[in-house]
C-alpha cells in the first residue's frame, strides 16, 4: 500500500500550536473554555491544544472526553450512525465555551452526536469544533471553527493520524483501501 505523508510531526506541532492561539483569540481568554476530545485520537488532541494553552496563557484548561463509536450497516447506502457510548466529563458545562476536538472530520455525524451529548450535559454559551484534518464530503451542515489541514480526499481515500500517545510517530498519512 502507497502512503503518502501529508503531515510529519513538525507541521503537526505548529498546526497545534497555532489552533491552541486560535482558540485563545476566538474567545479573548480561555477563562470559559473547556476542551472535550473525541475518542481515541481526539483525547490526546485535545491535551495537546491543552499543554499549548497553558505554555501561552499559563491557565489550566480542563480536558473531558466523549466516547463514540460508528456504525454502518452494510446492507444499506445509508450513512454512518454514531453512538454516544460514554462520556467522562467531571466539569460543569454550563455557560462554558466547549471546544470539540477529533482527529478527523469527514461526514459530520460524529459531531452531530457530540452536540446531543453534550447539549444533554448541561448549557453551553457555545460549541465549537477544532479538528487535525479537514478531509472533505459533509453531509450535515457542521463546519470546524479550528482546522489543522485541509485535505481534499476521495470517498476511497483514507486518512490515517498516527500519535505517540497511541503509535510510533506523530504523523498523517494518506491512502488506499
Ligand atoms: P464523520 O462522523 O465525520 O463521518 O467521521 C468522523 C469520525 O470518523 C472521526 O472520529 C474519525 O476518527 C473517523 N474518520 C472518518 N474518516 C476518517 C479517516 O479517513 N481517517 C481517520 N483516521 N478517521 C476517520
Ligand atoms: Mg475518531
Amino acid at each position: 500500500v502507497k502512503k503518502n505523508v501529508i503531515m510529519d510531526s513538525d507541521a503537526m506541532r505548529r498546526a497545534l500550536v497555532r489552533i491552541a492561539h486560535e482558540i485563545i483569540e476566538k474567545n479573548k481568554g480561555v477563562n470559559n473554555v473547556v476542551l472535550v476530545g473525541i475518542r481515541t485520537r481526539g483525547v490526546p488532541l485535545a491535551q495537546r491544544i491543552a499543554q499549548e494553552i497553558e505554555i501561552i496563557e499559563g491557565v489550566k484548561v480542563k480536558v473531558g472526553m466523549l466516547d463514540i463509536t460508528l456504525y454502518r450497516d452494510d446492507l444499506s447506502t445509508l450513512g454512518y450512525n454514531p453512538i454516544v457510548h460514554g462520556t467522562d466529563i467531571d466539569f460543569d458545562l454550563n455557560g462554558k465555551n466547549i471546544v470539540l476536538v477529533d482527529d478527523v472530520l469527514y461526514t459530520g455525524r460524529t459531531i452531530r452526536a457530540a452536540l446531543d451529548a453534550v447539549i444533554d450535559m448541561g448549557r453551553p454559551r457555545s460549541i465549537q469544533l477544532a479538528v487535525l484534518i479537514d478531509r472533505g464530503h459533509k453531509e450535515l451542515p457542521i463546519r470546524a471553527d479550528f482546522v489543522g489541514k485541509n485535505v481534499p480526499t476521495a470517498h476511497k481515500e483514507t486518512i490515517e493520524v498516527t500519535l505517540k500517545e497511541h503509535d510510533e510517530t506523530d504523523e498523517v498519512f494518506i491512502g488506499e483501501v
